[in-house]
């Protein structure tokens, strides 16, 4: 542009000033691959990003793999963010075949402690998945809300390296989400606290092994793996069967997205009530076209705990 505007005057004025309400205008595309950082990327990035889930709403998020049309969209992003190996283990082979090297790739669970299978609370719950790539290790890193506000700070420095000219917007819009991070994590610390020793019997997969260690609660689970494509055997559900009818349990949670055949049988079998513990992986597509927050989803689960296990 500067060799249109050596003579300087009007013209180069108007060429400047339409430049420069370009730029202003632009908006960083980031691609999202799981829900929770969809919502991560929305809260901070708000207006001033174009934002897309590559997870199609409604759909399992451990069974998902990238389509080629979603190298594609990827290449034409300015940052891709994921939760981390352990979640995507396709993401390295996926990033490689994106011919984009302007691309920011971001892995959200950096500077997390991912937690080893060992580390797993419940002893139900103590044999790692074996259909991610990182066996062994826990991709549920959200379900920890101080891990989420690391997330959160990750993202926002990914759009402010991006797009400098808003690093103060992103910062404000971070430390915001950031305190109802907070808050959330307090009704649960509360919650929790006043209950004393606490067990949830969940008939999903070991989503909740962060939030586990989080707030001192044990999970009875009859799943052995962090994906729900590991079948329970028909042992495991007689012994979460037992388990209801010795502890007087009155509800039993289930999983979304996903048929809750196992928690089904349970209550049949007890006459425990069925209610839904979200992990937040993805989210229906109602709720999508809705705008339903990460936020939402856990108030929610706040509510059916408090339902499920006070048994009113
Ligand atoms: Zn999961």
């Amino acid at each position: 542009m500067r060799w249109l505007c050596r003579g300087g005057g009007i013209f180069c004025y108007l060429l400047m000033l339409v430049s420069a309400v370009t730029a202003a205008e632009k908006k960083t595309a980031v691609i999202a691959t799981i829900f929770p950082l969809y919502d991560f990327a929305r809260a901070v990035g708000g207006e001033y990003i174009s934002l897309s889930m590559l997870l199609p709403p409604g759909v399992e998020a451990h069974a998902f793999e990238p389509k080629p049309g979603d190298m594609l969209r990827i290449g034409g992003a300015d940052i891709f963010v994921y939760a981390g190996r352990a979640m995507e283990p396709w993401v390295d082979e996926l990033i490689q075949g994106v011919a984009a090297p302007s691309l920011r790739v971001v892995d959200a669970s950096t500077g997390i402690a991912v937690a080893p299978a060992a580390e797993q609370a419940g002893e139900h719950a103590a044999h790692a998945g074996h259909s991610h790539g990182q066996e062994h290790v826990d991709p549920h890193i959200w379900l920890d809300f101080d891990n989420a506000q690391t997330m959160v700070d990750t993202i926002a420095a990914a759009l402010s390296a991006a797009d400098p000219a808003r690093r103060v917007d992103y910062a404000e819009n971070a430390r915001r989400y950031k305190e109802r991070l907070q808050k959330l994590d307090s009704r649960f610390v509360e919650f929790f606290a006043q209950r004393g020793s606490t067990t949830i019997v969940y008939g999903g997969h070991a989503a909740f092994g962060y939030f586990s260690r989080r707030y001192g609660v044990s999970f009875v689970s009859p799943y052995r793996g962090f994906s729900p494509d590991a079948e329970p055997t028909p042992q495991n559900i007689i012994a979460m069967i037992k388990t209801v009818r010795r502890s007087g349990a009155k509800a039993v949670f289930y999983e979304e997205m996903i048929e809750p055949k196992v928690a089904t049988i349970v209550a049949r079998e007890t006459g425990a009530e069925l209610l839904l513990l979200h992990g937040a992986h993805n989210i229906s597509k109602e709720q999508f076209a809705q705008a339903v927050t990460f936020i939402d989803l856990m108030e929610e689960n706040l509510e059916q705990l408090r339902r499920g296990l006070s048994g009113r």
